[in-house]
């Protein structure tokens, strides 16, 4: 594999941003070798500088769900470009967007556009605390909402890989209000209650932890998180940043049925382009500006390309649901080609999966909490990783991360996927 081009790029990257990045994880710094610089993209497939293939599993880390340049969402893209970039006022797309993901998902009654992940988890939290009152709010351990200040604790994906869990740069005071309980452990979450009795404004989870690997709520473990949020007058805020519209129309809460008072979106709903929404309760929600005391404001939020992309992506997954029967059909076929390799390898591989999210971690533990997640072997991953690179295929290039399946993988490239699982010797 030639990739003397990226390389030239990476050594002038890192000369001008930290890491030669504008995002940590793509350094590949945890896999062991210079990023590859991509060039284009088109379905299934991403093309490096150098002009190699790879079938693509990272899915710029899951808003592809319909594959990289989807025609009808390039032109609609392309017809929004036309009519003009931005205009710091109101649009009809904008109401589109926002009535579109409120019907599929009716826990969010009301809803504000912002522009990425991270922005949408830190309104939704002021949100709450607003309108509780309350200064104090529970997260777990492993699970990642965005890089804002007060989230940075205990934070998963690439803040677990580069050994910095919580960031340098961050004052004490602006975490000292940020309590962490254990991803699956209820009693975890309970003593928090009881020794912070009437100060927990909300309970904020990935529904299905998806940056610690793929890890799974156990039976009981949401409704667990509803039931005490109700009894304690908190809310339950779901970061659906990857999960919302990928599980299904009505993302991991639809899955579970389960009604979060507030809700966060990125990803798949910008169809590629950023963007980001939170949105819960009306009467909660009202609590933003300009109705309410809230403040949150943004100059590009709703931008008009951002929510032509996001409204074409969602249409189409909104016509075509049987999408996420044929995801999980992929993704278990992928699943069995990596267990039949650890079982003919003798080896203990331990592979999550939902729809279309999966990770294998290499340990024996089952992988149910931030615990058993890290005691995966990342060296056997940064190998299988090289060796799945250098076969043609894109897998994220980190451990804590998932693999994510689109609509563009097709039969062919399923199969090519399993051969070169098949072949691999990762855990010689
Ligand atoms: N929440 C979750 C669950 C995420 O996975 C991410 C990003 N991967 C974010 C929030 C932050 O989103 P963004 O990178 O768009 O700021």
């Amino acid at each position: 594999m030639n990739t003397q081009i990226s390389d030239n790029l990476y050594q002038r990257a890192v000369n001008i941003m930290p890491g030669g990045v504008n995002s940590p994880v793509r350094a590949f710094g945890a896999v062991g070798r210079n990023p590859l610089f991509i060039e284009k993209a088109k379905g299934s497939k991403i093309y490096d500088v150098d002009g190699n293939e790879y079938i693509d599993y990272v899915c710029s880390w899951g808003p592809g769900i319909l594959g990289h340049a989807h025609d009808e969402v390039i032109e609609e893209v392309m017809k929004a470009v036309s009519d003009g970039l931005t205009f710091g006022a109101p649009t009809k797309k904008e109401v589109i967007l926002t009535e579109l993901v409120s019907e599929l998902m009716p826990s969010m009654e009301m809803v504000r556009l912002v522009s990425s992940g991270t922005e949408a988890v830190m309104s939704a939290i002021r949100t709450a605390r607003g309108y509780t009152g309350r200064d104090k709010i529970i997260k777990f351990k492993g699970c990642y909402h965005g890089h804002s200040d007060g989230l940075l604790v205990k934070a998963g994906s690439a803040a677990l890989t580069t050994a910095v869990p919580d960031s340098a740069g961050v004052p004490r005071s602006y975490t000292e209000n940020t309590l962490i309980a254990y991803y699956n452990d209820k009693d975890s979450v309970r003593e928090l209650f009881e020794m912070n009795k009437g100060q927990i404004a909300a309970i904020i989870v990935e529904p299905v932890a998806a940056n610690m690997g793929v890890v799974l709520p156990q039976e009981g473990f949401l409704e667990f998180l509803r039931e005490i949020t109700l009894e304690n007058d908190a809310l339950l805020i779901f970061d659906e940043v990857i999960t919302g519209f990928r599980l299904g129309l009505d993302g991991a809460q639809g899955y579970y049925h389960i009604t979060p008072d507030l809700t966060t979106l990125g990803k798949i709903i910008g169809g590629g382009m950023p963007i980001g929404a939170y949105g819960g309760k009306k009467e909660i929600m009202q609590m933003v500006s300009p109705v309410g005391p809230v403040y949150q404001a943004g100059t590009l939020s709703g931008n008009p390309v951002a929510t032509a992309a996001g409204i074409k992506t969602l249409d189409i997954l909104k016509n075509n649901p049987l999408f996420y029967q044929e995801l999980d059909k992929k993704a278990k076929r992928i699943v069995a080609a990596i267990t039949e390799r650890a079982k003919l390898m003798d080896k203990e591989i331990k592979v999550n999966q939902i729809g279309s999210l999966i990770c294998s971690f290499f340990t024996k533990e089952n992988v149910v909490d931030y615990q058993s997640a890290v005691s995966s072997d990342t060296k056997e991953y940064a190998k299988y990783f090289n060796e799945m690179l250098e076969k043609g295929i894109y897998l994220a290039p980190a451990q804590f991360e998932a693999m994510f399946v689109s609509v563009a993988h097709s039969d062919q490239d399923i199969r090519k996927t399993c051969e070169a699982i098949l072949s691999t010797t990762i855990d010689k």
